[in-house]
């Protein structure tokens, strides 16, 4: 029996025209370096509608791609809500990416348009000429004449497209399992790969940022998108913000802990996301220059595991709590928060926190061992985390229909790459990543375990562990530190290791260094430490 309810698709078009709507007070604040500026939701929505109108002038339409090349703004926010409402596909290209994959994205994508912040031309302009598929570029902030445009592409001023444009447009109905955005995994082996994005994924995956077990976010919330909107759609807060009024407070190129001190100062915001790298930073930063930071009334840290040390940190020190939450590009990207079961005391609700969360209703989980198949979730079980549900990706997008990486999905569920153990109430805890696990004399060694017992000595600003080449036991870990300056010695920080990982883990490589390598979205860059091991570039203190 068919139900009888209504088949309303879920569209972005339908979210866009609620949030800017019911929500028209909400704000969108981004930082300029030295204070504020503000549109409502009301002026997204008619920002977002002139958009549209000047992207269908230019020749966009139904499914054509529309690249960013931008900070977190409202620009970027204008085009979040315009492209995927209009029926095209927002493609955000990751700024930092190595130039040649850059190039590889936007040409993979076919991407027609794309829009460009002023402080970024001077980047973008080195990979335009290379960019096969472009034919419009707006320059958003900035001189459009400070871009030169090669042949068969033409540079637009975005303020001054927009101006002339009308800020009504009519938002067409769109199929839910249609492609709303994408987004390029930041290819640490290989060519990135895209996923593509539906609307029905995206508001299925809002609902669940909001529900009180994920984000909890509503509209009594200032959110504050550190998260870049290039990385996994900034975790889809910009999208879930819509759904329920919650304001945005947007760094724009901000991103030093100094700067995100005075915007938490003058943005009070209540909730705020980023990697592990970036809170780490603050905290040093608020220990030296301590401000009351107790209107968060959460943070969200994933991306790399989240320290203990640094949640403990926070919570003791400023009253704010971390929330660990772990995702990928590929799951859109939440899969799982940690907010521990009702009613245990603070040791055992600790226990909870430091996992990688419980998966909501819309993911499903399993442990996979390479030779003895699905394992049970009984906290035991160690083996590679698969995953399936609405929001995560059945495939990678290919533009010609070959199969990209098919190694990467096994019988309907996606193999993360990442080693862990389920328990039985759902909680994932990650041992590694199956490429970063140490494997020592026959025995695993965790380097996420060594980064966070590292990181819990007060002396420590960064830590990062890989495993190297040894004669004797195959593989040890070395660790590369940065420490602030007299605080403690390798040889010390040896000693503190001892007391909290197994003997025979204790590393005897150590290597001190000004800053960890971080990857192009903030996370510690393991393939690049290894490089610089290999050319003998790191100073290392080695113990017997
Ligand atoms: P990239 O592969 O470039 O890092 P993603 O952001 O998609 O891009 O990375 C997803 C991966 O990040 C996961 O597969 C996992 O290895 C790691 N990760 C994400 N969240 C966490 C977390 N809370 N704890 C440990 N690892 C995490």
């Amino acid at each position: 029996m068919l139900s009888t309810m209504q088949d309303e698709p879920l569209s972005l078009a339908t979210l866009l025209r609620y949030g800017t709507t019911f929500h028209s007070t909400a704000e969108v604040v981004t930082w300029t370096g030295a204070g504020s500026r503000t549109i409502n939701f009301g002026e997204l929505g008619s920002q977002s509608a002139r958009l549209a109108n000047a992207l269908r002038r230019l020749g966009v339409g139904e499914s054509d791609r529309v690249g960013t090349f931008m900070w977190n703004n409202a620009e970027h926010m204008t085009a979040y809500g315009a492209v995927p409402a209009m029926g095209a596909v927002l493609h955000t290209l990751n700024i930092r990416l190595f130039p040649a994959q850059l190039v590889f994205v936007a040409n993979h994508a076919e991407d027609k348009v794309v829009i460009v912040d002023g402080t970024l031309v001077p980047l973008f302009a080195k990979y335009l000429p290379e960019l096969t598929t472009v034919r419009h570029v707006l320059v958003a902030n900035g001189d459009p004449a400070s871009l030169e445009a090669p042949a068969g592409v033409e540079v637009h001023s975005y303020e001054e497209v927009l101006a002339a444009e009308s800020d009504e447009y009519d938002w067409p109905v769109i199929d839910e399992r249609a492609a709303a955005a994408m987004c390029y995994t930041s290819g640490t082996t290989g060519d990135p790969k895209g996923v593509a994005y539906s609307h029905r994924s995206m508001w299925l995956h809002s609902m669940q940022v909001c529900t009180t077990n994920g984000m909890n976010l509503s509209g009594a919330d200032r959110t504050l998108a550190i998260v870049p909107m290039f990385h996994a759609m900034s975790w889809g807060l910009p999208h879930a913000a819509l759904m329920v009024g919650a304001s945005l407070v947007m760094p724009d190129r901000f991103l030093q802990p100094e700067p995100i001190a005075q915007i938490l100062a003058a943005e009070k915001p209540t909730f705020a996301a980023a990697v592990p790298t970036i809170w780490q930073g603050l905290l040093h930063h608020l220990d030296e220059h301590p401000q009351d930071i107790s209107h968060l009334r959460e943070v969200v840290v994933g991306g790399s595991a989240a320290p203990p040390s640094l949640m403990h940190a926070f919570e003791e020190r400023y009253g704010v709590k971390v929330l660990h939450a772990w995702g990928m590009t590929e799951t859109s990207p939440l899969g799982s928060v940690a907010r521990p079961p009702a009613g245990l005391e603070s040791e055992q609700a600790w226990a909870y926190r430091y996992t990688q969360g419980r998966f909501p209703a819309s993911v499903q989980a399993r442990i996979v061992d390479e030779v003895e198949g699905v394992q049970p979730n009984d906290g035991e079980a160690v083996g590679e985390v698969e995953v399936r549900g609405p929001w995560i990706t059945a495939s990678y997008y290919s533009p010609d229909g070959a199969q990209i990486d098919p190694s990467k999905f096994d019988d309907g569920w996606l193999r993360t790459g990442d080693v862990g153990k389920i328990t039985p109430d759902g909680y994932l805890t990650l041992v590694d990543r199956s490429k970063d696990i140490i494997k020592s004399g026959g025995e695993w060694i965790s380097s996420v375990d060594l980064e966070n017992a590292v990181m819990s000595h007060k002396g420590v600003a960064e830590a990062a562990v890989i495993g190297v080449p040894d004669d004797k036991w195959d593989e040890r870990p070395l660790v590369v530190a940065v420490i602030e300056e007299g605080s403690v010695t390798p040889e010390q920080l040896r000693e503190f290791l001892d007391e909290k990982v197994a003997h025979w883990q204790l590393p005897e490589r150590w290597a001190i260094v000004s800053e960890v390598p971080k990857t192009s979205v903030g996370k510690f860059d393991k393939k690049r430490i290894r490089e610089l091991y290999g050319n003998g570039e790191l100073d290392i203190v080695t113990f017997d």
